[in-house]
């Protein structure tokens, strides 16, 4: 365990109730993982989660979930499992929530959808465009091959109250996935039309878009980028200017997704990458504890 002198923040662990995915899904996120049933069960334990990040040093964790019906198998009930999961710990659980926006509920009022988020205690909503297929920015008549004037509503209300957004960028290799909307330059609409509104691009745009997500997050003051599923070691090549742009990064880990076998194992080497105690101060802990007070 690592000996910092302040508690880590890990924003992107994915706490969700596995055996609602499709069987497709569900091969894709068990491959190479023997302990993939354990880990199922662990899910619905928040005692056992609190444990781990005990064992790990983690002091908080970000559970991220989103709503992927048709390509993964989550509806809007894992809002619920979530906020139920996180009231185990408040302080140290964050949960994540999704809404769809092709939901006819949601597409009628975008903003009691929202409402109805943090009236659940949901902390941040995560929108995952790869999984739920739309661009981010298809509220923009013409943006999009589809329109989505929803997101608007949801996006307008998230920034009035004070509901944080993060953005999966990057690729996705989940059966069906569309990359393609994983690019962040459409995030860059988002900034222009809703620039009180707290955006994390998860993953910096890995691995296409890392130059994208930082134009973004170097443009936009509300704009910050997750670090989670870059190879900790890699994070120098992705983002050569990290240590400057260390007040814009928030420390996450994608556990246990492939490439974090512990939160405890990812954060050891980026710790070895030699950043200045400031700036890894400012990743681990001050910046997540600004967004999430
Ligand atoms: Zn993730």
């Amino acid at each position: 365990m690592h000996d910092l002198p302040y508690p880590v923040t890990d924003i992107h662990v994915h706490i969700q109730p596995w055996e609602r995915l499709h069987p497709e899904a569900r091969a894709v996120m068990s491959r190479g993982r023997p302990d993939y049933e354990s880990l199922s069960a662990m899910m619905h334990d928040p005692q056992a989660v609190l444990a781990r990040m005990d064992e790990d040093g983690i002091d908080r964790i970000g559970l991220i979930n989103y709503v992927a019906p048709r390509l993964m198998g989550f509806t809007d009930t894992v809002n619920e499992w979530v906020a139920d999961i996180a009231k185990a710990d408040p302080r140290r659980l964050l949960p994540f929530g999704g809404l769809d926006p092709r939901d006819s509920k949601v597409a009628q009022d975008p903003r009691g959808a929202v409402d109805g988020l943090v009236d659940l205690g949901i902390r941040a909503l995560k929108i995952h465009p790869p999984h739920q297929e739309f661009r981010v920015n298809a509220y923009r008549a013409g943006a999009a091959e589809e329109h989505l004037p929803a997101l608007a509503g949801i996006y307008r209300r998230a920034q009035e109250v004070g509901l944080p957004l993060m953005v999966h960028t990057g690729t996705s290799v989940f059966p069906g996935a569309r990359s393609r909307y994983g690019d962040p330059m459409d995030c860059d609409d988002i900034g222009i039309d809703f620039p009180q509104l707290t955006m994390i691009l998860a993953h910096c745009g890995r691995p296409l878009w890392a130059p994208g997500a930082i134009f973004i997050i170097r443009r936009f003051p509300n704009a910050f980028i997750d670090l989670s599923s870059i190879p900790p070691q890699r994070l120098l090549h992705y983002i050569p200017m990290l240590d400057k742009l260390a007040n814009k990064c928030l420390w996450g880990t994608d556990w246990p997704g492939p490439g974090a076998p512990t939160m405890d194992h990812n954060l050891k080497q980026f710790i070895d990458l030699g950043l200045s105690d400031e700036s890894r101060r400012a990743i681990l802990h001050d910046n997540a504890a600004r967004l999430f007070p």
